[in-house]
Formats: C-alpha cells, sequence, structure tokens
C-alpha cells in the first residue's frame, strides 16, 4: 500500500501533475500515509475503522490537512478536531482498537429518559415513533417501565443504561450501538420532528447499532464531497459491516439535499469515487451535474422503516449475540447461516412453482439477493 502510495505521487510528479487548487499532500504523517496527496475534500481513515469511537480521519479542506476524532456519534455537523501529529504518533505506538465490534441492546430492549423538557405535540410524536420502532419487533421502554418489567434484571443493564433523550444542543444526532455506560447521547432538537417522527427513528437505529445506509459497501447512489451537510464521518464507506441488501428507500439513507444523488442512467459505466478516493485511484470525482434528479428525489424520506430496515433490524436482533459483545464477524456468519436457510426455502418454492425458469435466472436472483 505504502509503495503504491509513493508510486501515484511519483508518478503525478514525473507527469509534471500538479494538485489541484485547494488540494493538500501530507508529509510525515505516520507510516502508511507519508507524501500523501489528497484532493480537496478527501478523507482518509489514518487510524481505526471508520465509525468506531477514536477512529482518526484526515481530511484536506481548502488545501488544509486537518484531522478529527471519531466520537461513535453520528449525525453531528462537527467532529472533535485532533492535532495530525499526535494522531500519527498514537498509530505509530501500535495502539489499535478492537476490530468491528459493536454492542447490541440485551434482549433487543431498547431503553430511554427523557432529561430535558419537550413540547407536548413533540412528546406526542416520540411515542408515535417508539411504537413505529416496536413493529419491528424491538421492545422501547422507558426506564420507570424498564424497573416494572419481568425481566428488568436482564435488559438495558438491570435498567441503568439508556438513552438520554435531550434537546438542548443544535441538530438531531445519536451515539451508535448500546453504550453500557449509563445514559448514552441522544439529542434531538424541535427541528428534528419538522417531519413528524421519521428523523427521531432514524437516530433511534443509530442507538441500535445501524450505520447510515449511503455507506453501504454496495450503494449505487454518489456522495457530493463539495456540499457535505454534516461531518464527513457520516459519508465514509462502512466496508467492515453487517450488512442486508441495499436500499435506497432506506430511513438511515441520505437525502440530495445533504450530499448524495443518484447519477444519471448514462453514467452507468462510470466508476464514481467515494469520499476517501480520488482520480489518482482511477475514479470519477462526483458532482452534482452528474445526478439525476427526479431519481435522487427518492432518497432521504423520513416518512417510516422501509422493509428492508425492518429486515436489518431483525437481522440484528435476531441473533443469539445482543448484549455481547459481537464481533462484525460473528453476526455476519449468523447472517449468511440464516440466509443460506432462506434461500433454500425459496430455491424449493421456485422450484415447484416455475419449473420453465431456468438455472441462469436462479443464479442472477441469489447475486441480486446477496
Ligand atoms: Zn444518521
Amino acid at each position: 500500500m505504502r509503495i503504491l502510495l509513493l508510486f501515484t505521487v511519483l508518478v503525478a510528479i514525473v507527469h509534471g501533475f500538479t494538485p489541484g487548487r485547494g488540494s493538500c499532500v501530507s508529509k510525515n504523517m505516520g507510516s502508511g500515509l507519508a507524501s500523501k496527496y489528497f484532493s480537496n475534500g478527501e478523507v482518509q481513515t489514518v487510524y481505526g475503522l471508520v465509525g468506531q469511537k477514536g477512529a482518526i480521519y484526515m481530511t484536506c479542506k481548502n488545501g488544509k490537512l486537518i484531522c478529527h476524532e471519531e466520537d461513535g456519534i453520528l449525525d453531528k455537523t462537527e467532529e472533535p478536531l485532533v492535532n495530525c501529529q499526535k494522531a500519527s504518533a498514537k498509530r505509530r505506538l501500535g495502539l489499535t482498537l478492537d476490530p468491528a465490534k459493536i454492542k447490541l441492546w440485551p434482549e433487543g430492549v431498547l431503553c430511554y429518559k427523557v432529561e430535558t423538557e419537550f413540547k407536548p405535540k413533540i412528546q406526542k410524536l416520540m411515542k408515535e415513533g417508539n411504537a413505529h420502532l416496536e413493529s419491528s419487533g424491538i421492545r422501547v421502554l422507558s426506564i420507570d417501565e424498564c424497573k416494572k418489567a419481568d425481566d428488568k434484571d436482564k435488559i438495558c443493564g438491570g435498567c441503568t443504561d439508556y438513552l438520554a433523550i435531550r434537546n438542548d444542543k443544535k441538530g438531531c444526532f445519536a451515539a451508535v450501538g448500546y453504550q453500557a455506560n449509563g445514559g448514552q447521547s441522544f439529542n434531538v432538537e424541535d427541528g428534528c420532528f419538522k417531519v413528524g417522527f421519521g428523523r427521531y427513528v432514524h437516530e433511534m437505529l443509530h442507538s441500535l447499532g445501524i450505520y447510515h445506509e449511503h455507506a453501504h459497501p454496495n450503494k449505487t447512489s454518489i456522495i457530493l464531497r463539495d456540499e457535505l451537510k454534516v461531518a464527513e464521518n457520516n459519508y465514509l464507506p462502512k466496508t467492515e459491516a453487517v450488512y442486508t441488501k441495499y436500499d435506497f428507500v432506506s430511513l438511515m439513507h441520505y437525502s440530495s439535499n445533504a450530499g448524495v444523488c443518484i447519477p444519471k442512467k448514462k453514467y452507468g459505466d462510470v466508476k464514481f469515487c467515494t469520499i476517501d478516493k480520488d482520480e489518482l485511484d482511477g475514479c470519477v470525482i462526483p458532482k452534482r451535474k452528474h445526478c439525476d434528479k427526479k431519481e435522487s428525489k427518492k432518497l432521504g424520506q423520513r416518512k417510516a422503516l422501509s422493509k428492508q430496515d425492518v429486515n436489518t433490524i431483525k437481522a440484528l436482533y435476531g441473533c443469539k449475540d445482543t448484549g455481547k459483545e459481537a464481533t462484525i464477524h460473528k453476526l455476519r456468519a449468523e447472517q449468511v447461516k440464516a440466509k443460506k436457510k432462506t434461500t433454500k426455502s425459496s430455491k424449493k418454492k421456485t422450484k415447484k412453482h416455475k419449473k420453465k425458469k431456468t438455472k441462469t435466472k436462479k443464479a442472477k436472483k441469489k447475486s441480486e439477493d446477496d
């Protein structure tokens, strides 16, 4: 990797390549990133995994290299700044994060405590949002309800762990996954309820351990790096994840107004860059002109959980590892096992009802399910 990066920079120099306006070159920023060229808006993870608390990202903003530390909270406009040199020192010391661990709420029960005052009409929307989430099989309990529950010792750390629902900060954001550490970050200002309970439920899904849909490894939407509305960590591809089929109508997908869009059909063969790549990686940096305006309007719905959102919740919470330190690999193995079962039974059905279907068509369906 290091050799390749060095090579690309050398090639750029030999060919008289001059970094574009607003681009950056990192120097001595740690072993893997020596003399790395960054185009404006490009982001690299220099330490840890995307979305994991403590991970460090380096980005080029208007010709300046800056580093952010992941605080494990999604949808925030800014992540805390850190000194890039210190970040690379941390890296050199070999301090590594435990790979790909997430925590799920024990027994699929999410507890909350409303800690600040909310208007009655917002309280009503929160209740409706909770009921909507419960339709996916998750139980949503206030701390008082938790204490009265028969299984109170097994859930929410014996009713001591909960979403600390507040509205005293700007924006709608939440910590990802079960933190098992008392009240965990969950902020929903009044504006989060402008279009009903959808944005509130979006944050609830982060609390359950679900990331953004536009970070899906198989996504077809593209990220417009010049138009990001919140911190970069919300747009980085999440390759190390348990995931179900990409779903552009997911409640977890950002809208076209938040720097994400669906490209026009004529760009079907174009390889667009994710925000951690640039032209030197052999891709095209997405711009607004690439977007299909009409199709992109389908993105970012905040009405209700999509069918696939419900499947994702079920995939995560249907497994046996809830409440434990489940590793992504373990969860994925369970998912694959469950999928094999479903594919087998659906194949049987197909054979019975549609004998004429060719093997190729079946194979195609299988790959689409992946
Ligand atoms: Zn979000």
